[in-house]
């Protein structure tokens, strides 16, 4: 074996990329550690309980993109994990009392959609053909490292000609409209396609998560796209999925898996700084003053905490610190968690629905309003009217609270990082209670039914869950913070400035969300460094 050390590589941090990346270097046969700051492993992809009995999604609440190969690869569907797809994927209530499904068959949505306009559900059926096509080009960018674009070096040269191979096939007219989605707005994609304003609140229904910008921001129609890559155990386009047992049942299967291929996991064990000698990563040291060593080092906490906070300025290079300090955070967004003595009764829904179905409501405003919203967060003040993606996540899998109690999760849209005026510890319950008219809007029977409430604001889920700035996704989706220039320009291949250190979380090209691509790619950028002889050498 090339080294000595205890240990071969050390993962900071066990969210679900962490967990990955770990689970794919044990299974090569690296002797691995993971440490986590935190009681528990899972990072914002976990489970937990809120009231007595009565278990959350906390922060991720929906398996949408969660890479097949990671659900094969790692086995975890014999570590119990189990997915169910969410049919309706999405459904709206509009205050006039229509309930709209957007039903998992296309078929199905279809017919829907023609209550809404039936020009506008004929174009549903041609515009989903055209991103599905679209979506292909860019899903085996997906699960490998982003070509480095310079011509400077052969490898330049040959990651250039292996991208124009994937789209030699591709007509003028689709290069365009490929360019259109990566530049253009949600909105005005929306505004030429469709002609009903309920049809265009369906897909903001379904976009801008956690994102900057109202629907109306250049570069905002590229969700459009990316909800279409293929994910869950059958790969297929636009999956969206009940995790059964929570979110957390995904990153307790990695766990699993991961320490029956070997890896040690270390919760409560906070990383404070990340030691190197030579240039080159030898360890990290705990707050406690513990020091693990490794000549590899993966991080799966964010890029800011990462470099700013983890590691002395002085050991990077300046420009690399000044590109760090310059990503977007800010996150946009909320959570409330409660649970409820009665399942919420959402005006409009068919009785012919199944619990399943009456299990997501998203309450939308339209684009224009949607757009206002962002601007109101924009400049530090929380929305009057926010909008609200509804889970009661109870009725798709009744393990999650006890006969007679109900749990809904609701995502927030907007709401700002830094508050105008006072501070989130005095504006927290604010806040939920916003959120809980907003709900009462649609159904009035949720204010008398609340029994317990928990409120993470962005605030929150920086100092509970380690996402600086409360950013959800590591850093925001936009286009300068995507691919080549995730996280930042030049560093996309998941080695970073230190040799032997890695970025492995959702901060790394691809993004945020439950994916596992991330921590995947990552491990194997390590396993070809660890096989070719240049680093072993040192
Ligand atoms: C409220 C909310 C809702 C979301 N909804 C969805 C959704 O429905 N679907 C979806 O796909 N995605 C959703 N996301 C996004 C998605 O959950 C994240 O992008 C993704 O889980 C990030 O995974 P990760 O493993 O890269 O990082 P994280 O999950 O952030 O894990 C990083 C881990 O590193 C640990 N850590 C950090 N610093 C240290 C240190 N110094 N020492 C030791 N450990 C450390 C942290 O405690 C954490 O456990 C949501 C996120 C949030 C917050």
């Amino acid at each position: 074996m090339p080294f000595s050390s205890p240990y071969d590589a050390i993962v900071i941090g066990a969210g679900h990329n962490g967990l990955t990346a770990a689970g794919y270097l044990a299974r090569a046969g690296l002797k691995t550690l993971v440490l986590e700051r935190r009681e528990i492993v899972g990072g914002c992809c976990v489970t937990e309980e809120i009231a007595p009995g009565c278990r959350a999604s906390t922060t991720s609440y929906i398996a949408s993109m969660l890479r097949p190969e990671v659900i094969r690869e790692l086995r975890l569907a014999e570590f119990g994990l189990r997915m169910v797809p969410c049919d309706p994927a999405l459904q709206v209530p509009f205050p006039d009392g229509q309930v709209v499904s957007w039903w998992a068959n296309r078929v199905r949505a279809a017919q829907e959609l023609r209550k809404l306009s039936e020009r506008d559900a004929v174009r549903f059926v041609q515009v989903d053909d055209q991103l599905k096509k679209l979506a292909r080009y860019l899903q085996p960018f997906f699960m490998e490292p982003p070509p480095e674009v310079g011509t400077g070096s052969l490898h330049g040269w040959a990651d250039l000609v292996r991208v124009a191979g994937r789209f030699r096939k591709i007509t003028n007219a689709e290069t365009a409209q490929l360019v259109s989605f990566l530049t253009g707005s949600l909105g005005e994609f929306l505004d030429q396609n469709y002609e009903s304003e309920k049809m265009k609140a369906m897909f903001l229904a379904n976009n801008v998560y956690g994102k900057h910008g109202g629907p109306y921001q250049p570069g905002t129609a590229v969700g459009l796209l990316f909800h279409l890559l293929s994910g869950g155990e059958h790969e297929l386009q636009g999956f969206y999925g009940h995790v059964m047992g929570g979110m957390g049942a995904i990153t307790q299967a990695l766990a699993a898996s991961a320490r029956k291929l070997g890896v040690e996991i270390r919760t409560n064990s906070p990383v404070a700084r990340i030691d190197s000698r030579n240039c080159a990563v030898s360890g990290v040291t705990l707050e406690d003053g513990a020091e693990f060593r490794a000549q590899t080092v993966l991080s799966n906490a964010d890029p800011k905490r990462t470099f700013l906070k983890l590691i002395e300025a002085r050991d990077l290079p300046p420009d690399f610190v000044g590109a760090i300090q310059g990503i977007k955070m800010a996150g946009p967004c909320a959570k409330v968690n409660m649970v409820l003595s009665e399942e919420p009764r959402f005006t409009g829904t068919p009785s012919s629905h199944s619990p399943q179905e009456r299990s997501l409501f998203t309450l939308v405003p339209s684009l224009e309003f949607a757009e206002h919203c962002y601007d109101i967060a924009k400049f530090g003040e929380i929305p009057e009217e926010l909008w609200v993606d509804c889970v009661i996540a109870s009725n798709a899998d009744d393990s999650l609270a006890p006969p007679g109690k109900h749990v809904m999760t609701c995502f927030v849209q907007y709401v700002p990082y830094i508050l105008r005026e006072g501070n989130w510890d005095e504006k927290r319950e604010l806040l939920g209670d916003r959120v809980v008219k907003k709900i009462a809007e649609f159904a009035p029977n949720v204010p008398n039914s609340i029994v317990a409430r928990q409120i993470l604001t962005p605030l929150d889920l920086e100092r509970t869950y380690g996402l600086t700035e409360g950013n959800i996704f590591h850093g925001d989706l936009n286009l300068q913070q995507l691919f080549f220039m995730r996280p930042v320009p030049g560093w996309s291949q998941y080695r970073m400035p230190i040799r032997g250190l890695y970025l492995c979380g959702a901060g790394a090209h691809p993004g945020g969300g439950v994916t596992g691509a991330p921590g995947r790619n990552a491990a194997q950028q390590v396993l070809r460094d660890w096989k070719g002889s240049a680093w072993k050498k040192n």
